[in-house]
């Protein structure tokens, strides 16, 4: 199964990776962090099709997806 990975410290929780995945296999953690930042975890990564839109999107590189390839959807 794909994983997110997050940098804390560069994660600003503008949150936009989490409205750019379509199959919202993220979301908000809904915690504040001691940064006062709202960050972005695993909802049900069984829907991430590996796209890596979330990566790309993110302003700050604090995210990156690491795919499993046996589990990535085919396009
Ligand atoms: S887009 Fe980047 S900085 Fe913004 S919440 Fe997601 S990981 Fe954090
Ligand atoms: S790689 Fe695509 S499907 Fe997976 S979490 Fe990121 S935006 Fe969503």
């Amino acid at each position: 199964m794909n994983k997110l990975h997050i940098n804390p410290g560069y994660c600003k929780g503008c949150l936009i990776c989490v409205e750019i995945c379509a199959p919202k296999a993220i979301k908000a953690c809904g915690k504040i962090n001691s940064r006062g930042y709202n960050l972005p975890i695993e909802d049900d990564m069984q829907r991430c099709s590996g796209c890596k839109l979330c990566e790309i999107v993110c302003p700050d590189f604090a995210l990156a997806i690491e795919t499993d390839e046996t589990n990535t959807k085919k396009k």
